[in-house]
């Protein structure tokens, strides 16, 4: 079976991307293929991240490998955090920093459209593809959340849901999240490889 490595040590990612690319690809993780250190994340598109994350394997690898990168895209707020969603409270903030701060930025606000956006970058023999997935969705005004889900999850609820991404089974989220409809692109595209 056909083997990538995926630019991450995220055991939450990881899981969600083996169960989809099962009996297509055998992902290993970056400890798993013996890579160390931090990778470099400095682009200013979730595009450009992706690409930069998976051209750190292949330099090191020249094994087919892939990245992702997702942001949360507010409407009222020009498509902010987005990229920086990680960071959006500041350098080494938490999940609570970030909520925080965007129920800040959006009091009072009626326009609660937001959406999650993940690009994919496979870098396969030496040539990049990219695979997108999104979720659109609102941002409510407290926190719901039965403590699944992690990130913006207790405040983002997606379209035709009446529950926030934390009140629902991980297997639902993951069946209509941007990661998961990314994923199954990719999924798709390796699938009809020769
Ligand atoms: P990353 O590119 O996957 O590291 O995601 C960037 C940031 O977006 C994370 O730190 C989270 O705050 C947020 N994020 C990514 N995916 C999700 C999700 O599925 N639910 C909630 N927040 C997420």
């Amino acid at each position: 079976m056909k083997r990538l490595i995926f630019a991450s040590n995220n055991k939450h990612k990881l899981v969600e991307v083996r169960a989809a690319l099962e009996g297509i690809a055998k992902v290993v993780s970056l400890a798993e293929a013996g890579l160390e250190g931090e990778i470099p994340e400095t682009a200013d598109t979730l595009q450009g991240n992706a690409l930069q994350k998976a051209q750190w394997v292949w330099e090191r690898t020249h094994i087919d490998c892939f990245a992702d990168d997702t942001g949360l895209e507010v409407d009222a707020l020009n498509g902010a955090p987005g990229v920086y969603s990680a960071r959006y409270a500041g350098e080494h903030c938490s999940f609570d920093d970030n909520i925080n701060k965007l129920l800040a930025a959006l009091d009072g606000e009626s326009n609660r459209k937001a959406d999650f956006r993940t690009v994919i970058c496979l870098i396969e023999k030496g040539e990049v593809h990219y695979f997108e997935g999104r979720v659109d969705g609102q941002i409510l005004t407290e926190r719901h959340t039965n403590g699944e889900g992690f990130g913006y999850d207790p405040i983002f609820m997606p379209d035709r849901f009446a529950v926030s991404f934390a009140e629902m089974p991980l297997d639902v989220k993951n069946s209509i999240s941007h990661r998961g409809r990314a994923v199954e692109k990719l999924a798709a595209y390796l699938k009809q490889l020769p």
